[in-house]
Order: C-alpha cells, then structure tokens, then sequence
C-alpha cells in the first residue's frame, strides 16, 4: 500500500461511523459465526509459512513468489476447495493469481470477489503489509465454506490471491489485480462488489497511537487503533454501506467508512491497492483496511513481523465478513 496520507486528506467531508462500544473479550455469552480462538491459532499459523518459512516475497525472489502459490494452493486442496491459478508474464518472470470459488446453488443472486496481495516489499517480510490479508483471506474461505455445506446461502464468493501489488510493479499494468480485473471485464464476469483486504492485521488499544493527517484528528475519530477501516467511492456506496451495517453486528470489530471521491483520480497516489483496479474496470470495490502507517510504525520496513500483529484482531475480521456473506441471502 503507497501514500495512505494522501487519501486521507481528501476524504475530511466525511463524518466518522464508529461503533465504539467493544464487548468484553471473551464475552462468553457472546454468539459468533466462528470459533475466534481457533480462528486466531489458524491466523497465526498462515503468518509463519508466509512470513518465516517463506519470508520475503518479493520480485527479487521470484521462487518464494513461486511456493507462496504453492502454499495457498495447499490449503485450498487441504478443505476441498477448488482453486486454479492464473500465470501471466511480467518480465522474464512467470508469476500467478490463484483463484477459488465458492458458490451455493447453480445460480446464486450475489457474487463478491476477496482480493489480497501475496507479494511484500523488498527486504521485508511483510507481515501486516500483506500476509494479515492473506491469511483473512484463506480462513474467511474456510468458514464460509464450511457454513455454505450447512445451510443453503444464495451468495458466490471468488477468493483471488494477487501476484503482484508492491514496487517496483505498483501502478502498472503488470499489477496481479489489473491483470484479473481487465480479464474479469473483458468476459464480463458478474461481481457485485469486490472486497480488497490490505493490512487486516496491526491493532493498538493506548490513546493516541492511532495517527491521522490534519484536520481529521479533529473530526471525533477514535484516538485508538482498535477499528477495521472500509475505503469506498462514490459507485460503491451501496455496496459500502451494506458492508458497514453488517459489520456494525460485530461488536469486537468497530469500523470506521471513508469515502473517495473521482475513484482517486484527482490525486493518482490515493489509488493505494488492489481495489482500484476493479474501479477502473467500472466494478464496485472497497478497501478493508488497519491504516497502513497511520497505526503501524513497522510499515514497509523489515520490523513488520508476525509477532507484532493482533491474531484476535484478525480473526473478528474474519467473523465480520462471514456476517456479511450471510446477509446477503435474506
Ligand atoms: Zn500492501
């Protein structure tokens, strides 16, 4: 993710919604779609293949590129989902996007597309910067499967793993999400909306660690960095908004909603992450993000590791987009 400031200087028209009425953790009358304990054990896990056995997935490393496609694609065989990659050419290197889908029913109502980057910086590990996403990715898979072999839901889910996100690759045409958005276009493929997770994992919970360019530290924001932010545009308003009210059910995620205007184009360097290539493409898309450096001091740097994420954290992410599929089938 680049240049989040910017972004955040264009979107001070909007008023804060924030449900900050946490629930005591561990709340065992508390009634949730999945298992949060377990959910943060399997988080966790992901984190060490991606970010210790794996390490650095960079273009300077093009074979952990390689074995990260090969770990998720493991996983995916291991629940019994099926999944396919998409390789293409950047360069002299082969690279893929790795695609699996869940559907309910021949012909479900609803499809929504999961997104996350699987590549880092270089010289970095990238935990929160974006194996947090990754690993989100894989588990709400899991759980959404596992719900959709329990009770008929009218919703299809497609669950992309991006190539390539970072620099030297970021904002050109060889970006995983432009190469599947510009496809998905072209075959008119239906989405109704398209989720971006990028940094899903850094939390902080002392007053003031949450930073916010001016004048935003002014507008009633949360001082802590214990809420999941959802960045949208003018076309994904709806699609926003629905996000928002599901998620709202979840009282141990608060969310915070901005909105973009001109998909970002007035200043190109909003454009960020992935979801951008969907807007490009006329598709409805949002970013679920932690703020990238406006909480997390370890961005784009070799100190963004795995022990200092917030699986718990994650994994109430993972709960609030398994309430949201769920929605959409009443
Ligand atoms: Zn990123």
């Amino acid at each position: 993710m680049k240049y989040l400031i910017i972004l955040y200087t264009v979107c001070i028209s909007v008023v804060p919604i924030y449900n900050s009425q946490a629930a005591n953790p561990g709340d065992d009358k508390r009634n949730s779609m999945i298992d949060i304990q377990e959910t943060s054990e399997r988080l966790k896990a992901h984190l060490q293949a991606l970010t210790v056995t794996i390490g650095e997935r960079s273009v300077r490393l093009p074979e952990n590129l390689e074995k990260t496609v090969e770990y998720i694609q493991a996983f995916y065989k291991d629940i019994k989902l099926g999944a396919h990659i998409e390789p293409y050419d950047y360069q002299h290197l082969k690279v893929a996007n790795v695609v699996a889908e869940i559907s309910s029913g021949s012909n479900p109502s609803h499809r929504y597309l999961v997104g996350a980057h699987y590549d880092s910086v270089a010289g970095t590990v990238g935990a929160d910067d974006n194996a947090s996403a990754v690993a989100v990715q894989l588990e709400t898979a899991r759980n959404l499967k596992e719900l959709i072999d329990r009770e008929e839901l009218d919703v299809a889910v497609t669950f992309v793993s991006f190539a390539l996100e970072e620099p030297p690759v970021y904002g050109t045409r060889y970006m995983g999400s432009r190469v599947y958005a510009k496809k998905a276009r072209k075959e008119e493929e239906k989405i109704d909306g398209m989720i971006c997770l990028e940094m899903v994992g850094y939390a902080c919970y002392e007053p003031g660690c949450q930073k916010y360019p001016f004048p935003l530290g002014f507008l009633g924001y949360p001082k802590e960095g214990n809420f999941i932010g959802i960045v949208g545009n003018f076309k994904s308003g709806e699609f926003t908004k629905a996000l928002i009210t599901e998620f709202q059910k979840n009282i141990e995620l608060p969310v915070i909603k901005l909105t973009v205007p001109f998909n970002g184009w007035i200043i190109p360097s909003v454009r960020l992450s992935d979801h951008a290539s969907f807007w490009d493409q006329g598709y409805k898309a949002v970013m679920v993000t932690d703020s990238a450096f406006f909480r997390n001091p370890n961005y784009h740097t070799p100190a963004d590791t795995m022990e200092k994420l917030d699986y718990r954290f994650m994994a109430e992410l993972v709960e609030s987009l398994l309430i949201f599929f769920k929605s959409r089938s009443r």
